[in-house]
């Protein structure tokens, strides 16, 4: 038996282990092992599933009132708020992040419970236009039970988002984290608990994406999913769930070009770049991993640029002063090695880095990189999901357009500009789900998030999200007195 400590699955309001058979998880700074999880049986799936339907057929929480979401997501706020550091710790051991990012991203998450619990409290039925003397009201119903699949590279703040909207709206709600950083997920299961969510609202469920969440999605009983994950992993469910008329919230990969225009000055544009490219060790969908530089200022930029980024401070995540941590695992580093490659052998320049690296002779890390690389190459259109940036010298403000625009994702874009009227044309063109203008990574519970092409489907956050967690009914409600059909007056009129 494994002297680490196992994370069980919550399920019907209590850690369960379901079965001997576990998935070991890595810290990808330390290369130690740190904690196991279940990979559940598809049979104690199967019950979780059937034990989901029952709580929401209950009505304990489907038909509970506004108020008592509102009260239960609000407390379940302020609990997560108090318990940050524990959060944050296992983020930074699971992730490799550094810990000031996680302190700082996981700071904002209870604000996706707020807000959601205020909608839950706010958010109004409709009564139509319908002519004639009838009443006609829309309101609006949880679908059932819903199922989301999260990734590892924000645990904690994507498990948030989907479950805040779902449960605000009234559903049951199984969660699949991801096998490689599910323990922050985990915990939320006593939390919410402990906030008055009545067990078995919420399932947390561990295991491997082809087995566990393969069986997840592929369930007729469930009445929704909402999977953040590769456009391969959309592939695989997409079929099953088209069959089964279960709609899909995709939230996929990107490509995010950083569009730098000459009136911007040098050393902000590159503070901007920094940020956006790095942050995470480039592991975000919306990671800035195109800098397309006007050639005005493409000599200057590219120069400050280099000089900061070898200044990077690579290290412990535990280190404050680390500005740079892990990628999530080995396979990680090989395949920011193969980019690399891959843009040398097509022509492009290593500007900085291009190597895998380590902290005391340990651990998944791979050098902050800049190739210069042509529009077109693999570099430049393919998603890396590590510190490998692509640089692109464009001569025009049409050419960083057209460049922006010619990848297969379409998630986020920033445009970093002083020019007003060229912050507008530029942000109108790019076709993206979210452009930012002289930012980067900006969020909120209130702003959607979700990419076009194949950066997905549908959004996370927002009304639109809460309302994408229920369904319309229609209630046609007629006043009037006049006749019934068959009465040969009413027939005589309406044909007459
Ligand atoms: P992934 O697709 O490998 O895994 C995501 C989740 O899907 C995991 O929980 C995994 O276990 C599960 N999964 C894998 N195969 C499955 C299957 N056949 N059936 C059901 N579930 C399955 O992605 P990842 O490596 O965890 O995350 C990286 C990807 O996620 C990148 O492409 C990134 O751009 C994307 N991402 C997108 C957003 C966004 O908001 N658009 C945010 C974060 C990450």
């Amino acid at each position: 038996m494994s002297a680490l400590q196992h994370h069980s699955n919550w399920i019907d309001g209590a850690y369960q282990t379901a079965t001997e058979k576990t998935i070991t998880l890595i810290n990808p700074a330390t290369e130690s092992e740190i904690a196991t999880i279940d990979s559940t049986p598809l049979e104690t799936v199967k019950s979780i599933i059937t034990s989901s339907l029952e709580n929401f057929s209950s009505g304990i929480w489907s038909k509970a009132d506004a108020s008592t979401r509102f009260g239960v997501l609000s407390k379940a706020a302020t609990l997560l708020r108090s318990r940050l550091p524990e959060f944050i710790d296992l983020e930074t051991q699971q992730t490799g992040r550094p810990i000031r990012e996680m302190r700082a991203q996981l700071s904002r998450v209870p604000e996706w419970l707020e807000y959601f619990a205020s909608l839950a409290r706010t958010h109004e039925g409709r009564v139509t236009p319908f002519k004639g003397t009838v009443v006609n009201t829309l309101t609006r119903l949880p679908l059932g039970v819903v199922v989301q699949i999260t990734p590892w590279n924000h645990p904690l703040l994507i498990a948030t988002k989907k479950i805040a909207a779902a449960l605000a709206a009234g559903n049951s709600v199984i969660v699949k984290p991801s096998e490689s950083a599910p323990l922050s997920v985990l915990k939320l299961g006593q939390l919410f608990q402990e906030a008055g969510l009545p067990d078995g609202t919420l399932q947390i469920v561990s295991g491997y994406g082809r087995e566990t969440g393969k069986f997840l999605c592929e369930s007729p009983l469930i009445a929704k999913i909402d999977l953040t994950g590769g456009l391969a992993t959309y592939a695989a469910i997409a079929p099953t769930a088209s069959k089964n008329l279960i709609p899909i919230t995709a939230e996929l990969g990107g490509k995010a070009p950083i569009c730098i225009f000459p009136s911007m000055a040098v050393e902000k544009g590159v503070r901007a770049a920094l940020f956006a490219s790095f942050i995470a060790s480039g592991q975000t969908c919306v990671t800035g991993s195109r800098l397309l530089i006007h050639s005005d200022i493409y000599d200057e930029f590219v120069e400050l640029l280099v000089r900061r980024t070898r200044d990077l401070r690579v290290g412990a995540p535990t280190d404050d002063r680390t500005q740079i941590g892990a990628v999530i695992s080995c396979a990680s580093v090989e395949r920011c090695a193969r980019f690399v490659s891959q843009a040398v052998a097509e022509g492009g320049k290593i500007l900085c880095g291009g190597e895998p690296t380590d902290v005391n002779g340990k651990g998944f890390f791979f050098q902050p990189t800049l190739v210069e690389s042509k529009a077109g190459s693999n570099l430049a259109c393919n998603e890396v999901f590590g510190p490998v940036i692509a640089l692109i010298r464009c001569e025009s403000e049409d050419e960083i357009v057209k460049v922006a625009n010619a990848t297969s994702f379409a998630l986020g874009a920033s445009v970093w500009t002083n020019d007003f009227s060229q912050a507008h044309r530029v942000a109108e063109k790019i076709d993206a789900g979210i452009v930012w203008i002289n930012g980067h990574h900006l969020n909120d519970p209130s702003s959607p998030w979700g990419g076009f092409k194949e950066s997905g489907m549908g959004k996370e956050n927002g009304i639109g999200a809460y309302e994408s967690y229920t369904k319309v009914k229609s209630t046609i409600i007629n006043y009037g007195q006049e006749p019934s059909w068959f009465d040969d007056e009413v027939e005589n009129a309406r044909y007459g």
